[in-house]
């Protein structure tokens, strides 16, 4: 391992903070991003000029980008570069289980390993180097990935052997984070409704059965401070919601709370686009005009 050449692309509010915990690891690390980030490049790594530059001159790269469009892009020019060193691909980002299959038969007609690994736990996670990873591929590169996962993660886990696998057990908990915080929001604002104060409803529910994410992090470190910063916007949660529709329609599962979900969810984009998801709360409180509300169903 210690040999090896790293190489990150992709460095917004997910990427930035991961790549700093890889080049605290592997200084030389190269990066490349279609922007320069707004803290800078990270301390020991170095800027390439292009993904093929980083193609040529690392065996491993980490991938942390928008979509499965851009994913599919960058994997595209990593492959085909000329004079190759890559021959490993770790993509950290969520791109749902179609686009991640399809990426990875692209990578194997060159033999490059494409690893689906998404990650959960937010940008205060990637801050902190406590993300959860969830990797698909052949066990047999463990030695590869789980040391430069560990860089940036708390937890790791080898979820199957097949592209996708990893994508599918994402959704299947962004379905969660995304009901969790648009229940909780409705829920809070129906107790501060009644005259609840909503932190004394908050600190019951923390205590009760239901408590959640939104419950235990979210409200009290976003709503409650009036930050509304938790780095996750509604569009990335849209799109996540979205390859999760089309994963249940494409493997005929039950998905009736998920499309109902998907819908709120898109109706708030609309209303307010590329806003914090803990905005919920206060477009589900009777102040917003544009909110979602029980008056409209
Ligand atoms: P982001 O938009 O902040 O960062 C993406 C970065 O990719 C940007 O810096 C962008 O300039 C760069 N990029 C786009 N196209 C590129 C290209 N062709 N070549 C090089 N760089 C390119 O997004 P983010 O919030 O950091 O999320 C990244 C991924 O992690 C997404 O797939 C997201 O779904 C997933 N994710 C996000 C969170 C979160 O809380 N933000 C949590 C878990 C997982």
């Amino acid at each position: 391992m210690s040999n090896q050449m790293i190489g990150f692309i992709g460095l917004g509010k997910m990427g930035r903070p991961m790549a700093t915990h890889v080049a605290a690891a592997h200084p030389g690390l190269l990066v490349f991003d279609v922007v320069t980030p707004a803290d800078g490049w990270p301390v020991g790594s170095t800027a390439a000029t292009s993904a093929a530059h980083v193609a040529q001159s690392v065996d491993v790269a980490i991938l942390s980008l928008p979509d499965g469009i851009a994913a599919a892009a960058v994997v595209t020019e990593l492959i085909a570069a000329s004079n190759r060193r890559l021959r490993c691909i770790i993509d950290t980002s969520t791109v749902g289980v179609e686009a991640s299959r399809t990426i990875a038969s692209a990578a194997r007609t060159v033999d490059v390993d494409y690893v689906d690994a998404p990650v959960s736990g937010g940008v205060a996670g990637a801050q902190a180097a406590r993300l959860t990873a969830m990797w698909a591929a052949d066990a047999a590169i463990s030695a590869v990935v789980e040391p430069l996962l560990d860089t940036f993660c708390a937890k790791t886990f080898r979820v199957g052997d097949e592209a996708g696998m990893a994508q599918a057990t994402k959704l299947a908990n962004n379905y969660l984070s995304g009901i969790a915080i648009a229940a909780s929001c409705e829920a809070i604002a129906l107790a501060a409704a009644h005259g609840v104060d909503p932190e004394v409803a908050v600190a019951v529910i923390n205590e009760s059965t239901g408590r959640n994410t939104a419950t235990t992090d979210k409200f009290p470190q976003q709503v409650f401070t009036g930050q509304f910063a938790s780095g996750f916007s509604s569009s990335l949660l849209l799109k996540d919601l979205q390859l999760c529709d089309d994963a249940a329609v494409d493997a005929g599962t039950g998905w009736a709370l998920g499309s109902y979900l998907v819908e709120t969810w898109a109706r708030f984009e609309a209303a307010h686009p590329g806003s914090d998801v803990t905005l919920m709360y206060r477009s589900v409180t009777a102040s917003d005009p544009n909110a979602p509300s029980a008056k409209e169903r």
